[in-house]
């Protein structure tokens, strides 16, 4: 009997997540209201951040990240080229230029040397935007010495690692969203991350005045509060737009299935968590499997299984056995096409083949196999046996020896 497709990643909606949308419906508040204040207490509950601020997406809150930086015009922010798209485009919407710093080929997360060589030949750098790639966080020990030294800002796109946590050379434990070494950190609560709201995303920081003006660009650049006030208020109904801002609320509706959602983020992160290392333990027996590199005391949200495969040593082709592994209803993804690649990023920036060769190689090796809390073990089962026996007929059929070890 064909059973479902299993998808890369996919949402987990129970039935009380459904009840707190319907009794939000019926509230008196189906926009921002007290729904998203309360959301906003727990993610500060469960970053140790000071303030957060929830917005209708991820993107969103990259993006107020930024101008509340004061990124503009000009500025060059840098991030890594393995990333979504929106890592990077936060800066131009601002008029700013990302600049990329190549990968550690074995975290895959941005190496803090390459950040170096990036600031020396684009001094001064604005901001850096470390991913926490697949949610394994990055050296934030590192970034912020260097941003310290440099004089930018540090913003953590934490869009895949929501739960996970480091320890610093002290031995101290800093969860990701406390801005322990960064001046904000940002959330996506799209479906296939680790909570969702449907669409939605959140900005944490430790810094008010920050909060505040990011409170301000959530909803046109406007501010009601007194306090704040550049004229004399005209009277109880008086408010102030004082920059341009946008309509990025968060509805409450949405705050609603957040709230229920976040209540499960621990057990959502173990699961995850046992079935990365079931991956593990079946993919240790196939060494030409390359795994993501644990690091000392960084302890991953497993928003991807990311592993890197050598397609070409093996003599089959990537594209061949991801159809194969489609065929036979596994859904893998890609992780991903390195940003500067892309047509945009060539045409505006000059940017081609060969600019980050490491990212370039990752690409062509990466691989990011199912993982979501609702997967189960046979199914993990399946998605190991589907890549070592379709990996060998991709290569068989390129007419290359089959992989000894894929057999
Ligand atoms: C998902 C994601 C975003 C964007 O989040 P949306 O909520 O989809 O706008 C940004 N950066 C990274 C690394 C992401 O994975």
């Amino acid at each position: 009997m064909p059973r479902r497709a299993i998808s890369y990643g996919r949402q987990t909606i129970e039935e009380d997540d459904i009840k707190a949308v319907v009794a939000a419906l019926r509230s008196d508040f189906l926009t921002q209201g007290p729904l998203v204040s309360e959301f906003e207490e727990l993610i500060k509950a469960h970053t140790g951040a000071k303030y957060a601020v929830a917005c209708s997406s991820g993107t969103a809150a990259l993006h107020i990240a930024h101008l509340a930086s004061g990124i503009g015009k000009g500025d060059k922010v840098i991030t890594s080229p393995i990333t979504f798209l929106a890592s990077a485009n936060a800066a131009l919407y601002t008029g700013a230029s990302p600049v990329f710093a190549d990968i550690d080929p074995n975290t895959f997360n941005i190496d803090p040397a390459e950040i170096e060589k990036k600031i020396r030949y684009n001094s001064p750098v604005k901001a850096i935007v470390p991913v926490h790639f697949a949610g394994l966080p990055a050296d934030m020990e590192s970034v912020r010495v260097i941003a310290k030294k440099h004089g930018a800002v540090v913003i953590e796109d934490a869009c895949h690692a929501l739960g996970a946590s480091w320890k610093d050379s002290r031995g101290a434990v800093h969860r990701v969203g406390s801005c322990s070494h960064s001046d904000m950190t940002v959330f996506s609560f799209h479906p296939v991350k680790a909570i969702t709201t449907c669409e939605g995303g959140a900005v944490t920081t430790n810094d008010k005045r920050l909060y505040e003006r990011l409170k301000r660009l959530r909803t046109h650049g406007v501010t009601k509060d007194e306090v704040e006030f550049e004229l004399p208020s005209d009277g109880p109904w008086y408010y102030e737009m004082q920059e341009p801002g946008f309509n990025y609320r968060l509805p409450d509706v949405n705050a609603a299935l957040g709230i229920s959602q976040i209540k499960k983020l621990e057990r959502f992160v173990s699961r995850r968590a046992e079935i990365a290392s079931l991956y593990s333990a079946m993919l240790s027996k196939h060494q030409f499997v390359r795994m993501q590199a644990e690091s000392e005391g960084r302890s991953s949200a497993w928003h991807l299984y990311s592993v890197r495969i050598p397609f070409e040593e093996l003599g089959a082709s990537k594209a061949d056995w991801f159809s194969m592994m489609r065929s036979i209803g596994i859904h893998p993804q890609v992780h991903y096409i390195p940003v500067h690649l892309q047509p945009y990023y060539r045409r505006a920036f000059g940017y081609g083949p060969g600019d980050f060769p490491r990212a370039e190689a990752m690409y062509a090796e990466e691989v990011s196999l199912p993982i979501y809390p609702g997967l189960t073990d046979e199914e993990a089962g399946a998605v190991v046996a589907g890549l070592v026996s379709t990996l060998a007929c991709a290569s068989a059929a390129r007419g290359a020896v089959r992989p000894r070890a894929a057999m």
